[in-house]
């Protein structure tokens, strides 16, 4: 599995390119302000794009979802129901910072907890982690020991709760469940900022070491 990262935009967020070695075969995780460089190196490379994935619906995670439609028009665009209203509500979500957005394509497909994505012969688990957003999933690559984490733990902090559809308690929950569950060697790839590991985040991370959360984790 060969990741790049593609950073930009105002929030200065992550989007993912993802390759199976041996193959073409790719997806695009997350395509927010820099998913214009990301769509350029699918052609570049003549890569096979055979879906769009969602974290969540926030405006700097979608943003870019046209860019990427651009060079593959039919290609699926993947996100948790419970995160659809949110989607919808792009122009609402950019008004809230001031800006504006245009419409994206409306997503094609529902992610599930549980659920197994096989592209190539890579393969990503699907686990909801509901908390910043409501229907925030990441994306686990296990024979890899990286995940794709979107806005649930970031080096040194956590996503924040404070927009609509936010619960601090419920990403706390979704973090020792789903996150900390993982191995301590597992790569997190997150929506901001540099990546970090599972184990790093465990014992460093001022949010979940025992003075703040602790009793959660
Ligand atoms: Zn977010
Ligand atoms: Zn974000």
């Amino acid at each position: 599995m060969d990741i790049r990262t593609f950073t930009g935009g105002g929030f200065g967020e992550n989007a993912y390119l993802v390759v199976c070695e041996d193959s073409t075969v790719a997806v695009a995780i997350d395509p927010g302000g820099a998913a214009a460089d990301l769509a350029r190196a699918v052609v570049e490379d003549e890569l096979s794009l055979q879906a769009i994935l969602l974290t969540h619906a926030h405006l700097d995670h979608i943003e870019g979802v046209n860019d990427v439609r651009a060079v593959a028009p039919e290609v699926p665009i993947w996100l948790h129901r419970d995160d659809y209203g949110m989607y919808e509500a792009l122009p609402r979500q950019a008004a809230m910072f001031g800006l504006s957005a245009e419409a994206q394509p409306t997503p094609t497909h529902e992610l599930e907890h549980g659920q197994r994505y096989e592209f190539g012969t890579c393969v990503f688990n699907v686990r909801f982690t509901p908390g910043h957003a409501p229907g925030h999933v990441i994306f686990v690559a296990e024979d890899e020991s990286v995940a794709i984490s979107g806005d649930v733990v970031f080096m040194g902090s956590i996503g924040r709760t404070d927009l609509p559809g936010g619960d601090l308690a419920t990403l706390m929950r979704s973090i020792r469940d789903q996150v900390l569950t993982l191995p301590d060697e597992t790569v997190l790839l997150s929506g901001h900022g540099p990546p970090t590991t599972v184990g790093h985040e465990r014992v460093g991370n001022p949010f979940l070491v025992p003075h703040y959360g602790g009793e959660l984790v």
